[in-house]
């Protein structure tokens, strides 16, 4: 099977788990709820701060190279080591070979999508190192052998049962539905794992050029043990993670706590300059930052795509959209879930495997509503559409049909006497279907037909 009908059929199956929608939908409410709540608490204008947001952006995007090389060389100045990667092979093969120098057998990781972007856990175990996450939700989908669900929120498709059933068969805790008690269980085990890892890594929410750091927003804290205990720190970002003033940060931290999990702020952020000073007790003697790139600069330079780069990875374009709602995060099969996974998918990963997320859409634009950097997603999905049906792999049938289509709906006679011929060859509609397929039913009516009896009726 292709992807595109494993991804129809894994659809199909969420869509149908009656049990899987409740709590997603659960999930959700209980986002609506707290985002919109501290939304107009936080904000006197939401508008203009997405505007204002969306300006720093464009601003950052038009010097992109320049501030690259200021935060490089802060961040040298400071200690601390930088390496490019242009592919995530580049990216994994760096730590790797860190992991070698330092003779490391574990490794502790807080959540950050860019090193499942490069699929950092397999390259690492591949080499016999243990790779431990940190973050609650993404330690839950690592002991059920899954990946995260959801870009900011892993595990918002597992129940407090499930979590307990997972740690009690994984982590031999005892069973029990007090949440409170789950953390804790995470917590315990994890305190190990800190002090015993040769590195630590993370991701980075903003890079700061005129001060050479990162920075780091989460609300466990294991972050900031991920980036303390250990003797090396690694940091995977992508180079679009960039702002250019540390001033930038009042707008932004709030902005991603608001969009990301209602909160007015998030509960641990931590601005990193470099490794451990030499006046300094504690803190890492190595810190290396590895800039990602991994198809970025592709779409840098391609002005209708690069706005996709504004992207501050909030996740709130995936709990407004329906199609997510329906199906769920695992469906797509993707680092990078819901619309800003099906606009930058096929671009990191290939149009001939993905170009068919472009049409997980219903194109409502509830994800461009909701974006704080104003990025409309929606568009760039048609986008995509345009792309894959000009460039790609789609079949001259497509375009022919295309063409007889965009022929018929332009005039409603034409398409008056295409649905005649449609219902008089209906017999005929098998032939075009693979033994087991049930072909679409065409109404006998049409829609004109039945809005009219609607309207006699009421
Ligand atoms: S596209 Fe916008 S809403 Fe979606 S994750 Fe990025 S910043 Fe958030």
């Amino acid at each position: 099977m292709s992807e595109y009908q494993h991804f129809l059929h894994r659809s199909a199956v969420k869509a149908n788990d009656a049990a899987h929608r409740q709590k997603l939908d659960k999930a959700i409410a209980s986002y609506d709820q707290q985002v919109n709540a501290t939304k107009s608490r936080q904000f006197k204008n939401w508008g203009e701060a997405r505007a204002l947001a969306a300006a720093i952006k464009n601003e950052t995007l038009a010097h992109l190279p320049d501030l690259l090389e200021q935060f490089e060389k802060n961040f040298l100045a400071a200690g601390g080591k930088i390496f490019w990667a242009e592919t995530a092979t580049d990216a994994a093969s760096y730590v790797k070979a860190l992991a070698q120098k330092h003779q490391v057998k574990r490794v502790v990781k807080s959540k950050s999508m860019t090193t499942e972007e490069i699929h950092l856990n397999e390259n690492l175990e591949k080499i016999g190192v243990e790779v431990w996450e940190s973050d609650l939700g993404e330690l839950i989908v690592q002991l059920n052998n899954e990946k995260p669900y959801h870009i900011v929120t892993p595990a918002m498709h597992k129940s407090k049962e499930e979590i307990s059933r997972l740690f009690h068969d994984r982590l031999k805790a005892p069973l029990t539905d007090n949440a409170e008690e789950l953390t804790m269980i995470a917590r315990r085990h994890l305190r190990d794992v800190y002090l015993t890892s040769g590195i630590g890594i993370t991701g980075a929410n903003f890079l700061i050029a005129d001060l050479g750091a990162i920075v780091v927003t989460e609300n466990e804290g294991n972050a900031r043990l991920s980036m303390a205990c250990p003797p090396v720190h690694v940091v995977i970002a992508g180079i679009e993670k960039m702002l250019p003033r540390f001033s930038d940060l009042s707008l932004f931290l709030p902005l991603l706590a608001t969009s990301g999990t209602g909160q007015e702020i998030t509960s641990y952020n931590s601005i990193v300059f470099g490794p451990r000073h030499f006046n300094e007790s504690d803190g890492p003697t190595e810190m290396h930052v590895i800039l990602l790139d991994n198809g970025r600069s592709a779409l840098y330079q391609q002005e209708k795509f690069r706005e996709i780069l504004r992207c501050i990875r909030c996740g709130a374009c995936l709990n407004a959209c329906p199609v997510f709602h329906t199906i769920g995060g695992h469906s797509y099969n993707t680092t990078y879930q819901g619309p800003i996974g099906s606009v930058i998918t096929p671009h990191y990963n290939g149009f001939a495997k993905f170009q068919h997320l472009a049409a997980a859409s219903s194109l409502c634009g509830a994800c461009s509503d909701v974006c704080p950097v104003l990025f409309y997603i929606h568009h760039l999905l048609l986008e995509n559409r345009y792309e894959a049906v000009h460039r790609y792999h789609l079949s001259k049938f497509w375009h022919a049909a295309m063409r007889v289509y965009a022929w018929a709906m332009s005039d409603s006679r034409r398409l008056q006497s295409m649905r005649t011929w449609l219902l008089r060859l209906r017999p005929l509609q098998r032939l075009f279907f693979r033994t087991g397929e049930t072909p679409p039913e065409l109404s006998v009516k049409s829609f004109h037909e039945l809005w009219a009896e609607h309207e006699n009726k009421s």
